[in-house]
């Protein structure tokens, strides 16, 4: 920003344009906030999303691994220590933008996973807070 340009005040800012960041902003919108959203990928068009191809399936661009898929906005993820290869997509929308559309309903045993199969941690919540949203 040039000096002869006033300088905006910035009260919230938000790194990634993913899906958290978006409800996030969302939730937020109708305050008087100021508030930034910097995604380092681009804005893909959803007419131009990696899955209306032909060959999306065998097209690196539409690889959910950046290890692989390598775009501009990639960056390599060490998956050694992991049994599950990641996924994920690098531009607003985030993994939204390679979702599959499928919405699994949740249990209340998923947020105590920590508690009843010693993996990951439990939620800070429980699924009858959220259960009503
Ligand atoms: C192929 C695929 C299919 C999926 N299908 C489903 C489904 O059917 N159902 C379901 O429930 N979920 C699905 N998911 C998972 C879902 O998309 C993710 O759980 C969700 O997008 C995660 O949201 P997030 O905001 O945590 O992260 P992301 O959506 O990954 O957003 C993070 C954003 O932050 C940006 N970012 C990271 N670091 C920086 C930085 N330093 N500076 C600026 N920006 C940065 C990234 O570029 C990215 O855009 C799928 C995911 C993939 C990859």
């Amino acid at each position: 920003m040039s000096s002869s340009q006033p300088e905006a005040k910035v009260d919230v800012l938000i790194i990634g344009a993913g899906a958290s960041a978006a409800a996030f902003a969302w939730s937020i919108a109708d305050t008087r906030m100021n508030v930034l959203c910097l995604e380092q990928g681009d804005w893909t068009r959803p007419s131009e999303y990696p899955s209306t191809t032909m060959n999306w399936e065998s097209d690196n661009a539409s690889n959910s691994n950046p290890n692989y898929r390598r775009n501009a906005a990639d960056y390599p993820i060490n998956c050694d220590g992991s049994p599950i290869a990641v996924a994920n997509y690098n531009g607003v929308g985030g993994g939204t933008v390679l979702f599959a559309g499928h919405f699994p309903r949740f249990h209340p045993s998923d947020f105590r996973v920590r508690s009843l199969d010693g993996l990951a941690d439990d939620w800070p919540v429980d699924y009858h807070l959220l259960s009503p949203f």
